[in-house]
């Protein structure tokens, strides 16, 4: 379902077109400088332009407060083209009869800022009076305030209900590169979704942001509300279109219940805050109902986020690195960079850790670091070696950073590597942030050199639009394919269908997570061009990563 903004534009061509016709009408009657007869009136055409004018204002008038910000920013851009033509005229030709035409220009421009002042405050009192209301401005539906009254009542009652909390996946990935206004409409689309499947013991509340929250009643069992929380995420299933860009998004979702897990209003929300924390360490676009254990993960993780933080800034990351080996000759591709984080003995898994470093908003960093100090370790590589590759993973969050192009140049400059000898690995879920800017990175990747590895292979939503018009040199079929060979005559097909199309896009495929012969003679059968896994080597440091690249320069 689309997103519609035509009332609008079309508002917008009119007033613009509107001011067009009456400046040129302004410009002509000011010329002219004689007089016109309509009955018995002899009207001066000079005296004509005052009337125009006041008719300009009214319809920048008009403009601002029907169009707003939009309507505001071209109404001032008019004005001040109109007063720099006047200005000019004055200068150039020296007619003071311009004189008028800049006063009238200069108070019209006044008048919209006043408006503009007006109308921001109206809203802000708006905004005030909705909030006193219990309703959020943009969504219309309740509002945090107005879910806690709701709450309070029902405690009050001893009904019991289910209260979710429901957060958007990967938003702030659309506020980033698409802009506020964009996530506004999502967030509208969204709600117009879920109140064409309400029913009427079902509420729902905005609690800010891209947190929703939802209330059940009368209910029958608590799998009759497992199943009602899975047809609100089933409202995600269709792609979003705003301004006739597609993309996907989902949401995670977490339910507790009273009486039977709490019966305190604030346990309660904190209980399916945890819910919903964990369906997203669950692979997001789920449901989970609160159980004890999920407390003893969280204060895990809250161990885990301290050290994480700490560890940032102490730069104190190791790096690992898997070899890759072609499949019919097993000479060395190249390695895969992998980052290990230990904590005391343990040596954290990046699957738990990248995780949260994206929730806290620091993988940047820590991206940043990787890439640099990689490229920085892998130069004597490269002097024994030429051909090797070097893989990266950039995470969406830092491939769309402003810094992101600039660094990748700098640390090529610095450590002196050649760009054809790096490979960023990329995920699918770079296409649901933003195809557009997704592409116009990889291009400007691929012409400094680098190749583009498509990494997981399988698991998200890339389309083959995206695969045929993107820059990618790379498929990864991921581990999950490649675990059902060759047993799996499905998993087996589905393999050698991924081979064969990556070869007909020009793309060389990579198999991961490689763990056996039986896998490696199967893949080598179809034509996997590139095999990595514990099969042939496990990622290890960076000493043990030099012996191998000697080992293949001697056989
Ligand atoms: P990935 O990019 O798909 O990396 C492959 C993962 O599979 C690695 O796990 C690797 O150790 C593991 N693996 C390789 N061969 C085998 C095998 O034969 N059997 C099994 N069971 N596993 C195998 P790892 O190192 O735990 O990394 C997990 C994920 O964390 C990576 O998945 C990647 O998405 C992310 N990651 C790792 N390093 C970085 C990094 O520097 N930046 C970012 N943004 N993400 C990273
Ligand atoms: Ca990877
Ligand atoms: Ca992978």
């Amino acid at each position: 379902m689309g997103i519609k903004k035509h009332n609008t534009t079309l508002h917008l061509i009119l007033g613009v077109i509107g001011y067009a016709l009456l400046m040129v009408l302004i410009i002509k009657f000011s010329a002219m400088n004689t007089e016109i007869v309509i009955g018995t009136a002899h009207i001066r055409t000079d005296g004509l332009c005052g009337v125009f004018a006041a008719l300009q204002t009214l319809i920048n008038v008009s403009v601002v407060l029907y169009c707003k910000k939009i309507g505001f920013r071209i109404v001032s851009c008019l004005y001040i083209f109109n007063l720099s033509y006047l200005i000019i005229s004055l200068i150039v030709i020296q007619r003071w009869t311009v004189l008028p035409g800049i006063m009238s220009t200069i108070s019209g421009l006044i008048t919209m800022f006043v408006l503009k002042a007006c109308l921001n405050k109206i809203e802000l009192d708006e905004e005030k009076m909705r909030e006193l209301a219990g309703t959020d401005s943009l969504t219309q539906l309740p509002n945090r305030r107005n879910l806690h009254n709701t709450l309070d009542e029902l405690v009050k009652k001893k009904e019991p209900f289910a209260l979710a909390f429901i957060d958007l996946d990967n938003f702030k990935n659309i506020n980033d590169t698409m802009g506020h206004d964009y996530g506004d409409e999502v967030l509208c689309e969204i709600t117009r979704r879920w109140n064409s499947i309400k029913g009427e013991n079902h509420y729902i509340a905005r609690l800010g942001g891209d947190e929703f929250a939802m209330i059940v009643t009368d209910y029958k069992n608590k799998d009759e509300i497992k199943k009602l929380a899975e047809r609100y995420l089933f409202c995600f299933r269709d792609k979003f279109v705003v301004n006739s860009k597609n993309f996907y998004i989902s949401a995670s979702m977490g339910v507790s219940f009273y009486p039977d897990d709490s019966d305190d209003k604030t346990k309660l929300l904190r209980y399916s805050d945890t819910a919903m924390y964990m369906a997203k360490q669950s692979g997001k676009h789920c449901v989970c109902v609160f159980n004890s254990n999920q407390m003893d993960s969280i204060q895990e993780d809250v161990e885990t986020e301290n050290y994480l933080r700490k560890t940032v800034k102490d730069e104190s990351f190791e790096l690992y690195f898997q070899p890759q080996f072609s499949s019919k000759d097993k000479k060395l591709r190249g390695f895969e960079t992998l980052l290990r984080f230990r904590d005391g003995d343990k040596l954290l898994s990046p699957f738990r850790f990248i995780r949260l470093a994206e929730k806290l908003n620091i993988v940047t960093e820590i991206d940043r670091w990787v890439l640099k100090n990689a490229m920085l370790k892998f130069k004597p590589v490269f002097e024994i070696n030429p051909d090797v590759k070097l893989s990266v993973n950039v995470s969406v969050a830092y491939l769309f950073d402003d810094m992101f192009l600039h660094d990748m140049q700098e640390f090529l400059n610095l450590s002196k590597v050649p760009a054809e000898n790096i490979e960023v690995e990329i995920t699918e879920t770079l296409f649901i942030s933003s195809a557009e800017k997704a592409s116009e990175i990889l291009s400007t990747l691929s012409a400094m050199g680098i190749t583009i590895a498509l990494d997981d292979f399988g698991t998200g939503y890339a389309s083959l639009s995206y695969l045929t018009s993107l820059p990618v040199d790379v498929l990864k079929i991921d581990k999950s394919f490649v675990d059902k060979i060759p047993d799996d005559d499905k998993g087996n097909d589905f393999a050698e269908a991924i081979i064969y199309m990556g070869h007909l896009l020009n793309m060389e495929v990579v198999a991961e997570g490689v763990e056996s012969k039986p896998q490696y003679e199967m893949l080598k059968k179809f034509g996997c061009d590139t095999i990595q896994g514990y099969y042939l080597g496990r990622p290890n440091n960076f000493e043990t990563a030099l012996d191998v690249v000697y080992e293949d320069a001697v056989v």
